[in-house]
């Protein structure tokens, strides 16, 4: 091979956050604290802290390879340790708070951290873990000396204690880019969370992706109210993507209510946020209430589960925001396809636009995705033919962390994603099931998706579930369990005649059971393996 002759320079986290402190040193970085203030500094005070952690962290012998975890809101020292963790070598494992406490207790054993960092939110949760968490060795809480609690927790430390002993001199190591970042463990809701690991390569590779016109469009002409949890896959990759793009970083602490992140995003002068559709819920809820607008925010992401269609009317027409609707999971870092509309769909009246932007959009460079059935045959771009939804690419795993019981890559690196999806002629990818929710009767695959969708388009159901229960003739049929709105009143046949509306004969479901409320896993996600074990005695009344 003839080669070429420019330098080779390991992709490293840490030349991020050097890049931020130079060029854009004096770029904010806003924070709701859990103590409650409003913290503000600049990438050059993130570039020094963060330096004077990983020089702590040495000293106090956490060396390369090390797993550190961290239980934290988005805030400044949770950033702080994203680059001072990473950057040293050792390996960041951002836990979920919000999983089951038996969950926390496998992870964090699981991933075999020595320390954890805890913001004062989750010292209680941490004291009611810590006999079986025998292998840490010290919890650091994220607060100073003032705000130290008293904690039952043995071997505490001080977050700016601790700092204060790092060197602001510290070099930054140089080392194989393939080298493990962080980690970040799937939220469960398709069996044991599995750990993901994250190389410096990867993470870099999928922030540079995400910069791009047609991921996120990032440029430091942006402020970033960054709702999306530090802990739910590394904040969609903007952690790192921020401070690349020189883009003002807003924080949000443990205030994620509608009024909270207004105010954020109204005096911080936000252009662009990302969150999971419940957020955007009681967002729209308070603008409507209040009366509020948003006069500075020009894009929102949207994504973890679908995007209804109300939204993306309400935020594009009611508040001139654009909506990004994205895809992506753990295993992708999570970036898959974004949604933005091509030329010749721009031309298009809005109604006509919207089945569009409903669908999940289109793969970034770096990130490739295709359908297959179940002989695993390659389906066309029709917007017709579903099947299995595989992805390969720079920012896709490779496999579990610490598990050999299956191989999810073992179609030439195609990672089976566990969705089912359509694509059509222009590319564009829409999920129309999980693999595991998909409801098979007499041969054909109803979705549970569409099934839900359409219930909750009626103004009596609240939420609703649709599951697979074992028929004797047909194999599996839909399920239909609702929470009815507040005060309304909806019987059964109503329902089901709501649902025949727009359905063949054979898709629509054979029960309805109307319930107080659904199980929702640790990312706010309905949780269907619970509520399949809770209906795992149910039967059809025809059955
Ligand atoms: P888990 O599989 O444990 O829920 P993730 O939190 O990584 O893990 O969620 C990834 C899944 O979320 C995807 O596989 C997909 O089913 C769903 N998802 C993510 N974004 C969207 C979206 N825009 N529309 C529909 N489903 C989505």
């Amino acid at each position: 091979m003839f080669q070429g002759l420019m330098q080779h320079h390991p992709l490293m986290i840490s030349s991020i956050l050097e890049f931020a402190e130079r060029w854009y040193p004096n770029v904010e970085v806003v924070s709701r604290t859990t103590e409650g203030p409003i913290h503000r500094y600049n990438y050059q005070q993130m570039g020094r802290r963060a330096r004077c952690i990983a020089d702590a962290l040495a000293k106090l012998g956490i060396e390369p390879g090390d797993r550190v975890g961290t239980l934290a809101w988005n805030g400044y020292r949770h950033m702080e340790l994203y680059f001072g963790v990473s950057g040293s070598g050792a390996v960041l494992h951002t836990v979920n708070p919000r999983l089951f406490a038996e969950q926390l207790i496998y992870v964090i054993d699981h991933a075999g951290d020595k320390v954890i960092f805890t913001d004062l939110t989750f010292v209680p949760l941490l004291e009611g873990l810590a006999d079986q968490l025998p292998n840490i060795e010290h919890f650091v809480i994220m607060t100073d000396r003032e705000n130290m609690p008293q904690t039952k927790l043995k071997n505490v430390l001080c977050y700016e204690e601790l700092l204060e002993q790092g060197d602001e001199n510290y070099q930054w190591p140089e080392f194989d880019e393939t080298a493990a970042s962080s980690i970040c463990y799937t939220s469960g809701t398709t069996g044991n969370p599995k750990g993901v690991v994250y190389s410096h390569r990867s993470s870099l590779i999928h922030a540079l992706g995400a910069s791009v016109p047609n991921g996120l469009g990032l440029s430091g002409n942006d402020s970033i109210l960054l709702v999306v949890p530090q802990f739910h896959v590394n904040s969609w990759g903007v952690t790192y993507a921020a401070p690349m793009n020189g883009c003002k970083l807003v924080l949000p602490g443990p205030a994620m209510d509608g009024a909270s992140i207004h105010q954020l995003l109204d005096e911080e002068k936000c252009t662009l946020s990302l969150a999971v559709p419940t957020i955007w819920m009681m967002l729209t809820g308070f603008l409507r209430e209040s009366g509020a607008t948003l006069p500075h925010m020009k894009r929102v992401v949207i994504g973890g589960s679908a995007v209804p269609e109300a939204m993306i009317r309400s935020f594009e027409q009611d508040y001139d925001v654009s909506v990004i609707h994205a895809w992506g999971m753990t295993e992708t870092s999570p970036l898959g396809t974004l949604n933005f509309l091509m030329p010749h769909l721009q031309d298009l009246d809005y109604e006509a636009q919207l089945p569009i932007k409903l669908k999940q959009g289109k793969s970034v460079f770096g990130i490739d995705i295709r359908i297959v059935d179940d002989e695993n045959k390659v389906l066309p771009h029709d917007g017709v033919a579903f099947g299995k939804l595989q992805a390969r690419g720079h920012w896709v795993t490779s496999g579990y962390f610490n598990d050999d019981s299956q191989d999810p890559v073992a179609d030439d690196n195609w990672f089976d994603t566990g969705d089912v999806a359509t694509i059509d002629h222009d590319g564009y990818m829409m999920i129309t099931d999980r693999t595991k929710d998909v409801i098979k009767s007499g041969g054909e695959w109803i979705s549970s998706i569409e099934l839900e969708n359409m219930a909750v388009g009626h103004s009596a159901i609240a939420e609703a579930a649709v599951i697979a229960i074992p028929h004797p003739k047909w194999d599996e049929r839909p399920l239909v369990v609702a929470v009815k709105e507040k005060g309304a009143t909806i019987e059964k046949q109503e329902l089901l005649d709501h649902l025949a509306t727009g359905l063949a004969k054979w898709q629509i479901p054979n029960d309805v059971v109307f319930v107080d409320e659904l199980p929702h896993g640790a990312t706010g996600k309905l949780n269907k393996l619970q509520l399949r074990l809770d209906f795992s005695d149910y039967q059809f009344p025809d059955a």
